[in-house]
């Protein structure tokens, strides 16, 4: 069946980006006019995709402005009036869904199969979602009061799915939003923008300011009830501090090193399968990629054979094209990042284990693989690589696992694979992580809350728990006192 990417998406899209050139951000309804700009890359190739406004703290006090303007009517209205508006956006997602895919894998350098069949349906699904909760609002937490104006930063690993998760349950609440995309990948939000603005979004209740770091810090430091950020655990760290004591609500999704366990008794080629969505899918730039690979020893030898065979056919290459397995990280300076650590890696002892592919001549291409022979105390084992490179050690029995999948500073995901589903339930009740998985791995639900423990941060997205993050008076409805006699 071929129903891949249509070459007129691309086309359209590169028609948008030239018809553009340069974005300004998108405040209290309108475009601005750009002052510095920086430039939006295509990774795959090194083209210059557009050039983008690089925000001061001008425009991020100009920008909560129009937020802080649109509130009240925004917060007043009710839950399903502001649920319209969600179903209207999902809807219109729906509607660009091929354009979205093409302008996220070209900005990004993730697969188009990736785009098109997971993010921009997880967005439109996220959408659609928190328009029910917005208009289920009064019922389940009746005394509850939107937070205010939300400063919301994302990083650039699901460029938009980051935004859905950002803006749905915000919008849903009751409150106003500012967003700050990820340097690397402005350019759907620009275009989510331009939806919002088609359908008549009312004017401030969505804003985008594009920029980098700078950028990011002036929104936290401004005028905002909220901060919700997703990226490094380094940057959570400092937001924390800035955001300490200013009475401004937060919430950290982190980075992860995430374990993924595989008992003797597992459906092995199942468990293979896994590592692929795991590690490799969206290049391993995933915040609770399964990126520590533990196998029980009995079966370690065969569950490494058939690894390797299945590494040996990935497809790496051009991230437009529907039969690539494995685009292009995001970046040459993630690209260094990833290859400094690898090789730090090797250099301490640990075997690469690489597909033997030919990579293309341009772009921040990095071969698939895993580490064998690793020590705890390698790199490699600790910090995330955050790059389409696993490790994998043994153990022996089920608390040994525990103990290894435990053995980290953070604590966002794990997935446990084995026949025994009784094993499976105890080893995944006593893994510290947000999320487990058992036979399956990076499943993302909008009803599901997401977000980790420890240095994966604190607060959730997604589902009720995600709900409460944007509400100032989440106690949820008494339940009924049961009737006398
Ligand atoms: P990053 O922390 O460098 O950047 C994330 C965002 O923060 C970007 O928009 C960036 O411009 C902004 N930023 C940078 N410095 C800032 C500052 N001082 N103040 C305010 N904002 C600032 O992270 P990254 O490299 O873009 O993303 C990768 C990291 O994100 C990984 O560690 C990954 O695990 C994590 N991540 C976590 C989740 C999750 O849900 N837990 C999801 C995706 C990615």
């Amino acid at each position: 069946m071929d129903y891949g990417p249509a070459p007129e998406a691309s086309g359209e899209v590169m028609g948008w980006l030239k018809s553009r050139k340069t974005f300004g951000h998108y405040v209290g309804g309108e475009f601005t006019k750009p002052g510095k700009t920086f430039d939006a890359s295509n990774p795959a190739t090194g083209e210059r995709l557009a050039k983008v406004a690089q925000g001061s703290a001008k425009d991020v006090a100009g920008a909560v402005k129009a937020a802080r303007s649109a509130l009240p009517a925004w917060s007043k209205l009710p839950g399903h009036e502001r649920a319209k508006w969600l179903y209207a956006i999902a809807r219109h997602i729906q509607k660009r869904d091929r354009f979205l895919s093409v302008l996220d894998t070209l900005d990004n350098g993730k697969p188009i199969r990736e785009s098109r069949d997971i993010d921009v349906p997880l967005v439109a699904r996220h959408f659609y979602h928190h328009a029910g909760w917005a208009e289920m609002l009064d019922d389940e937490f009746p005394s509850a009061k939107p937070v205010g104006v939300c400063g919301q930063i994302i990083p650039w690993n699901f460029p938009l799915l980051m935004l859905a998760w950002k803006i749905a349950p915000a919008l849903a609440a009751g409150n106003t939003v500012v967003l700050k995309p990820a340097e690397y990948t402005p350019l759907t939000a620009l275009a989510f923008a331009e939806i919002c603005a088609e359908i008549g979004l009312p004017k401030g209740v969505i804003n985008i300011v594009t920029g980098d770091g700078e950028t990011g810090a002036a929104l936290v430091a401004a005028e905002v009830d909220k901060i919700a950020f997703t990226g490094s655990t380094e940057v959570g760290r400092a937001i924390r501090t800035a955001t300490a004591g200013t009475g401004k609500k937060l919430t950290l999704e982190l980075g992860g090193k995430s374990p993924f366990v595989v008992f003797a008794d597992a459906d092995v080629d199942g468990a293979v399968e896994g590592v692929v969505d795991a590690i490799w899918f969206n290049q391993g730039q995933v915040c609770c990629a399964g990126s520590r690979i533990l196998v029980q020893e009995g079966i370690v030898q065969t569950f490494t054979k058939r690894l390797h065979a299945r590494l040996s056919k990935l497809r790496v290459g051009d991230p437009l094209d529907k039969c690539t397995d494995v685009g292009s990280l995001v970046d040459p300076v993630q690209l260094a990042r990833v290859r400094e650590l690898v090789a730090k890696g090797e250099e301490q002892g640990a075997v690469l284990h690489q597909a033997e592919c030919r990579l293309p001549s341009k772009g921040s291409f990095f071969a698939p693989g895993f580490f064998t022979n690793v020590h705890p105390a390698n790199i490699v084992s600790e910090v995330e690589i955050f790059g389409p490179v696993a490790t994998l050690t043994t153990f022996r029995t089920p608390d040994e696992a525990v103990e290894l999948a435990n053995n980290t500073r953070y604590g966002l995901a794990a997935s446990v694979w084995s026949e025994n589903i009784n094993l499976a339930l105890d080893v995944a009740s006593k893994v510290k992580a947000g999320v487990v998985w058992v036979n399956a791995t990076n499943l993302f639900d909008a009803a599901a809350g997401f977000g980790g423990y420890r240095e994966s941060g604190f607060g959730r997205e997604g589902g009720r728990e995600g709900m409460r993050e944007y509400l100032a008076d989440p106690s949820p409805r008494a339940k009924p006192e049961p009737e006398p006699g």
